[in-house]
């Protein structure tokens, strides 16, 4: 951000799929803003439970305390008046008030450092994280490395069966792909397979039982 004048507040938003190092960009900003003495508060979602309860962890092994809410609601209540830096990851968990919160803490003069996954495993947005980028005064984009052909890679991929939006998780479930590696109905075509499979083993069973 460039320099602002007198206790306007702002919010900074670091976007991208998964693997793309948007914790670790949370992380270093955070400990920057930390080494500079400033007062920060980290929030995550309570619904992340890949990792240790305390603290946002990167994928590559950075960690930094933090605090576990449900809501944007709870994080206003529970942002102390003197915090001058909030932190908070995986903001797509955390629902519709996320975007009014953020609002309401850059209104009093906080900086505000969001990072989330702006797509999900179809490749459509991933709201909140659309509106937040809206109204944000600062958007970073990441990407990862394609793991099938090296070029970057801007979608999420799910390697397991689920038609849930949300199942939390990271290596073995969901991977990094690029535009063109990327496979939206693999979930999908998996779980077709998966009942076919399962029809067909129970039309075998039933002919041998009958048979
Ligand atoms: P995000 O928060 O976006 O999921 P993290 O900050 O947790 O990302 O992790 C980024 C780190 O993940 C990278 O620095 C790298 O060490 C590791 N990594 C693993 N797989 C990939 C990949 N396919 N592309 C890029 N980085 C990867
Ligand atoms: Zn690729």
């Amino acid at each position: 951000m460039d320099i602002v004048k007198g206790n306007m507040g702002w919010i900074e938003v670091i976007v991208g799929p998964m693997f793309s190092g948007k914790s670790e960009e949370l992380i270093r900003r955070l400990r920057r803003a930390e080494i500079g003495k400033q007062r920060v508060q980290i929030f995550k979602p309570v619904i992340d439970q890949r990792y240790p309860k305390t603290g946002i962890v990167s994928h590559s092994g950075l960690e930094i305390p933090s605090e576990l809410v449900g809501t944007g609601g709870e994080i206003l209540e529970r942002v102390a008046p003197r915090t001058e830096v909030v932190g908070i990851d995986e903001a797509q968990f955390l629902g519709e008030g996320i975007v009014e919160a953020c609002a309401r803490l850059a209104e009093l003069g906080k900086r505000v450092i969001v990072a989330g996954l702006d797509t999900d495993f179809m490749g459509r947005p991933f709201e909140p994280m659309p509106r937040l980028l809206a109204v944000a005064e600062e958007i970073t984009k990441l990407l990862a490395i394609c793991v099938r052909c090296g070029n970057p890679a801007v979608h999420t991929q799910r390697i397991v069966t689920s038609e849930e939006l949300i199942v939390v998780g990271a290596e073995g479930m969901y991977e990094a792909r690029c535009r063109r590696c990327f496979e939206p109905q693999l979930a999908q075509q998996k779980i077709e397979e998966e009942k076919k499979t399962a029809s067909s083993n129970k039309l075998a069973a039933a002919r041998a039982s009958s048979g």
